[in-house]
């Protein structure tokens, strides 16, 4: 089984229903906070995943290092420095090659107010297409992905989750069209994937709604949700505006919408 709960369905530019990238992954029972954007720790505890706080966090997972997707990591950090939290098991950070200097540099600003209190921190940088497989037996593999890259973030990734029985769910990261979200996408169970931008205002790097129309009519996932939002593809009905190509369901997310494998109503293929 995998969930996948939206934290924050925008950009780097917060919307009411659209608040920075933010996601709660369970995978077979294994939650995973996945790119922790501005504000993603108060919404993770506000959606009651996270009863006891940053205890309940175990795992980060970050696509890349720009802030709209991180930021929130070192408000982990310094949460998990304070006295109260009780938790002694690893606070594990995985994410793409550039995180290590990332957080060297971090602790250059705000040193030992970074370190959890009575947790090892485990930080790892990932390889793409390197399986990592979590204890209730699912298992992640990052891709790289085209998203502009400087010189913390040398590479971007997406990911592909897949449970115990073999369905997966995909997220794009955030990423202009490129062959290997294609492929991770191709048949998947489920599509969390970015669709940044109208197509009047279409970014390198990112996915306006005509070039997620034509991924979903090539790579047919039985559904896709739509995250990543800024103002301007927010403001649209984009399941209307790109229909159900490849007989792909289609759900234009907003904070709090939840998408699971398999579907709540799973619904017979066309
Ligand atoms: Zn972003």
């Amino acid at each position: 089984m995998i969930r996948i709960h939206v934290l924050g369905a925008g950009g780097a530019t917060p919307l009411p229903g659209h608040s920075p990238a933010a996601y709660h992954v369970d995978l077979d029972g294994d939650p995973i906070l996945m790119d922790p954007g501005p504000g993603a720790l108060v919404r993770l505890v506000g959606a009651g995943l996270a009863p006891r706080g940053v205890d309940d966090v175990a795992l980060v997972l970050l696509t890349h290092l720009h802030p709209d997707h991180c930021l929130d990591l070192v408000a982990l950090l310094f949460a998990a420095h304070s006295p109260l939290p009780v938790r002694r098991d690893p606070l594990v950070v995985w994410g793409p090659p550039g995180l290590l200097a990332w957080l060297e540099q971090l602790r250059g600003v705000w040193g030992r107010w970074l370190e959890p209190r009575g947790r090892e921190l485990q930080v790892r940088e990932l390889a793409p297409g390197e399986t990592c497989v979590l204890p209730g037996g699912g298992s992640l593999q990052p891709f790289a992905v085209d998203h502009p890259q400087d010189r913390l973030a040398r590479q971007c990734f997406g990911y592909v989750f897949r449970d115990t029985a073999g369905r997966t769910a995909v997220f794009s990261g955030d990423t202009g069209p490129c062959a290997a979200l294609t492929e991770a996408a191709r048949g998947a169970d489920l599509l969390l994937v970015e669709c940044s931008t109208t197509d009047e205002l279409a970014t390198p790097g990112h996915l306006a709604v005509g070039q997620v129309r034509a991924l979903l009519a090539e790579a047919r996932p039985r559904q896709a949700v739509l995250t990543h939002q800024y103002p301007p593809a927010a403001a649209l009905d984009l399941a209307a505006e790109l229909g159900a190509p490849g007989g792909t369901h289609v759900i234009q997310a907003r904070d709090g919408t939840v998408c699971s494998v398999p579907a709540d109503q799973e619904e017979p293929r066309p």
